[in-house]
């Protein structure tokens, strides 16, 4: 059985649908019927917790499950209503609700139909072969703003998905957006009566011949069967079967205004040009009304396409070109990747144990070649899901590909594939019948210090493999997620001109989130400055091999030689710092570069802007002293109530600026933003911005938080825990007394380590199992302790410090500190470990 699924609503503003009804929308009959009330909850999983009221249990038989065997639970847990398609084991139960049906998931399917029917506004009905998920969460974020929006959560787009999600419409929405996804023919026209779209999006249609389909045009016949209902479909042009099919459907549906985006023909709603820069894609978009520009924070394919989906999509909504340029380039790439894990032996997991097919495998494949930390690459594989018929052809596809990758060891699990084994381009191969007895011989596998791949269709339970594989935390980690990372990197270069540069600042151990890593990943990227604070952190990171220019913003007289030697370039921000430069390096033979800092009211570091004149020619009597940059530091740029003083800065800033360069005619850089004013000021920007919390994924301006992913995890776990009697004290200086019985877990994490004392008596939470538990007592120097009361925990389960479903801001919030602080705070004896796909 599934995962349970709960769906909660505000009753006032619900579709009301009560248990009276059920027997006529279901067609069934009650063997009981002892009451009357509005169903709130639909359940079809009887292990976890049901919220008994409303809650209606249906007993689905799957392959691998029967309800019918739960009733008694369910019926224990407070449910009053059962929907049920065998009364085998019915007798015994009292006093609820039994609603005997011929099948309990079109049941199910029945009751969501019907609320559907209810429901007088517009639905969206997706549908694909890729991208459904990604153009409903993207359509969500974009119309958000100006609409109340019913969603399938993640992809529930299955028989069962699909009515659970739409069992969610109320009066309060105004949009449901919905996908349906098919595996086989015949299944469409199900989901077609429950979604019944007004409009319809068809994404994609994907290469792989799928089982389940005579063709790929049956297949996209079958997928339009969605948009029966529909006054309006919205597919690409380009792609041929689709379009085809489309046509097919306009006779029959004349009606129905068929919306298409194209890159080859001109006649099309929405001609584009999709042109790669770089780390961001520039999309050209012509339509009837006019032409304009799109700019995305990706470059792959499949993110762009479906973002031009989105584009048409807010166009036939009448979206100024204005707002969707707007909306469409804060677009958020989903999470739909691979994480390296820490596995046993030494050794790294690649877990996709969920899916298999050959394009799926190709990615994952590729993915693992570049783990270049383990020479030794291992894939476990099981067989295709689709059937026999087609394996000769299959098989011999898959053998192609894998001959494109340098595999050690290939462990199979199943035997269709049997018959190619021996074409296999590998030295060591296992096979098993099946994931048990895989996970019998586990040992004999002897996995050390490799890349392990797992790659199986999910009716093989791969997640078994995976759980012997992985290593469980035992100590307190900082997780620093690269792509997160790249991604913020990538979205403030969208507000920038593309000429602009950007001057990665790098201090303090990259905000805490590491070294040289973060240093490597920028060069690699694109950045064109990274600065540190002091001249020992830049030598650190030349050290490492880092070869982008450095700045070092803080340089004390007596350090210019080092820095120098390591080819970093000092701030020069008084007349002291400028003489010892001048004193040392003024007579050198070879030039050496500096940056020249103003002060323009942050009273911080810099030149007096009213001391140009005699600075300039201080430079112009020292020539070997070359000055790469101009640069002065905001005071407030976070706050736009303060713009009036901004503008007074930038206004100083420009003065010092044109002053100094009349005075040396060399060209230098000028730059003053740092995170806070890109976002407010993005107007002046000059010719290059320090860019630097924005990488880890705060905004302090606040405008653009939702668009920045959280790049640190700081997580650790439970080492005991016990439960403390009214009257108990807890901590050091017994600062907590229990007034009740109280839950209590010790974590080893303490001030020593960046838990600041401050954090203490119940100031901030950590999350554990989904729920937030307060700190209890002070901080201790290596541990600290938590409330546990109300939440199911056991000592070794996972806590989360602060990370994207506990945010670093809301930390700081709690705790009257600012992300910058905490972050920087976490000491160097935790240990960072970096994520990257
Ligand atoms: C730290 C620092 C920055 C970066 O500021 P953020 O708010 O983290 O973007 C920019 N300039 C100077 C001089 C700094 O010291």
């Amino acid at each position: 059985m599934g995962l349970l699924f709960v769906m909660t609503f505000v009753s006032m503003t619900s579709i009301d649908i009560s248990t009276n009804s059920l027997a006529s929308i279901c067609s069934g009959t009650w063997l009981n019927k002892v009451g009357d009330e509005p169903i709130s909850q639909l359940y079809y999983d009887s292990r976890k917790s049901i919220q008994p009221e409303g809650a209606v249990f249906f007993a689905l038989i799957t392959p691998h499950s029967n309800g019918h065997l739960f009733l008694g639970d369910v019926v224990n847990a407070g449910v009053k209503t059962l929907v049920i398609s065998s009364d085998a084991n019915v007798s015994e139960l009292k006093n609820v609700n039994i609603l005997k049906v011929e099948n309990t998931l079109l049941a199910m399917q029945q009751l969501a139909t019907f609320k559907r029917k209810q429901f007088k506004n517009q639905v969206i009905g997706i549908t694909g072969s890729n991208g459904k998920t990604v153009v409903k969460e993207w359509l969500h974020q974009l119309l958000m703003p100006d609409y109340n929006i019913c969603r399938s959560p993640k992809s529930y787009n299955s028989q069962l998905g699909v009515p659970l999600s739409v069992w969610q419409l109320e009066l309060q929405h105004n949009l449901g957006i919905f996908e349906a996804g098919i595996s086989e023919m015949g299944e469409m026209e199900n989901l077609a009566e429950i979604i019944q779209p007004n409009w319809g999006i068809f994404t994609s249609l994907g290469l792989a011949h799928a089982n389940g389909f005579p063709s790929k045009l049956e297949k996209a016949r079958e997928k339009f069967k969605l948009f029966e209902t529909c006054e309006k479909v919205f597919y690409p042009l380009d792609q041929e079967k689709i379009n085809t099919v489309a046509e097919e459907f306009r006779l029959k549906h004349p009606d129905c205004k068929l919306i298409t985006w194209s890159e080859k023909h001109s006649e099309t709603d929405l001609k584009v040009q999709i042109q790669v820069n770089g780390q961001l894609t520039e999309v050209v978009c012509i339509t009837q009304k006019g032409t304009f520009n799109l700019k995305l924070p990706f470059t792959d394919r499949p993110s762009i396409e479906n973002a031009i989906t989105c584009t048409l999509v807010l166009l036939e909504l009448n979206y100024s070109f204005k707002i969707i340029s707007e909306r469409v380039q804060d677009l958020t790439a989903l999470k739909m990747r691979l994480e390296l894990k820490k596995a046993i032996n030494n050794c790294s997991l690649i877990n996709d144990a969920y899916s298999l097919d050959l394009d799926s495998l190709g990615y994952a494949l590729e993915f693992l070649s570049r783990q270049n930390q383990h020479p030794k690459k291992t894939l476990i594989l099981s067989d295709f899901p689709e059937d026999n018929t087609i394996a000769e052809k299959l098989y011999g596809k898959l053998v192609a590909l894998l001959r494109n990758f340098p595999l050690q060891k290939i462990i199979y699990v199943g035997n269709q594939m049997q018959p190619f084994l021996e074409n296999l381009p590998v030295k060591e191969v296992h096979q098993f019948d099946n994931t048990s007895s895989l996970i019998e011989h586990f040992n004999t596998l002897e996995f050390s210090n490799e890349a392990i791949l797992i790659k199986g269709a999910r009716k093989f339970g791969f997640e078994r493999i995976a759980q012997r594989l992985e290593e469980r935390i035992h100590e307190t980690l900082m997780e620093i997620d690269l792509d997160a990372l790249l991604h913020n990197y990538r979205f403030v270069k969208t507000k920038l001109s593309p000429k602009t540069k950007t001057m990665v600042m790098v201090k303090a151990l990259s905000y805490g989130s590491g070294s040289y890593e973060i240093s490597a990943l920028m060069a690699q990227n694109g950045a064109d400055y990274l600065a540190v604070a002091y001249p020992d952190e830049g030598v650190l990171l030349r050290t490492a091999g880092i070869k982008l220019p450095i700045m070092v913003l803080n340089t004390e007289v007596g350090q210019f030689e080092m820095c120098f030697r390591y080819k970093l370039e000092p701030v020069i921000y008084s007349f002291r710092t400028l003489n010892a430069c001048i004193e040392e390096f003024g007579g050198n033979d070879k030039p050496v570069n500096i940056h020249i800092e103003f002060d323009t009211g942050m009273r911080r570091l810099g030149f007096n802007v009213g001391d140009v004149i005699s600075l300039g020619k201080q430079l112009i009597s020292n020539p070997k002293l070359q000055v790469c940059s101009v640069f002065s530091h905001l005071a407030s740029g976070e706050d736009l109530n303060d713009n009036s003083y901004t503008q007074q800065q930038f206004s100083l800033f420009e003065k010092a600026c044109e002053a100094l360069q009349k005075i040396t005619q060399k060209p230098f850089l000028r730059h003053i933003l740092n995170t806070a004013g890109i976002f407010n000021y993005p107007n002046n920007a000059y010719e290059m911005v320090r860019l630097g919390i924005g990488l880890y994924g705060i905004d302090s301006s606040g405008k653009h938080q939702a668009q920045l992913l959280q790049v640190g995890r700081l997580k650790t776990i439970i080492s005991q825990i016990r439960t403390l009697q009214i009257g108990d004290s807890l901590g050091y200086n017994r600062r907590f007394t229990a007034k009740e019985v109280t839950k209590v877990g010790t974590l080893p994490i303490g001030y020593a380590d960046g838990i600041s004392r401050d954090f203490g008596l119940g100031k901030i939470s950590f999350l554990i199992n989904g729920k937030l538990a307060p700190t209890i007592g002070s901080i201790c120097m290596d541990m600290c302790m938590v409330n546990l009361s109300g939440i199911e925990a056991q000592e070794g389960d996972e806590v989360l410090i602060f990370g994207e479903e506990n945010p670093i801001y809301n930390t700081a919030k709690q705790s009257n500190k600012i992300p910058y602080e905490i972050l920087t705070g976490i000491s160097g004896r935790v240990k960072r470990v970096y994520i990257k796909t």
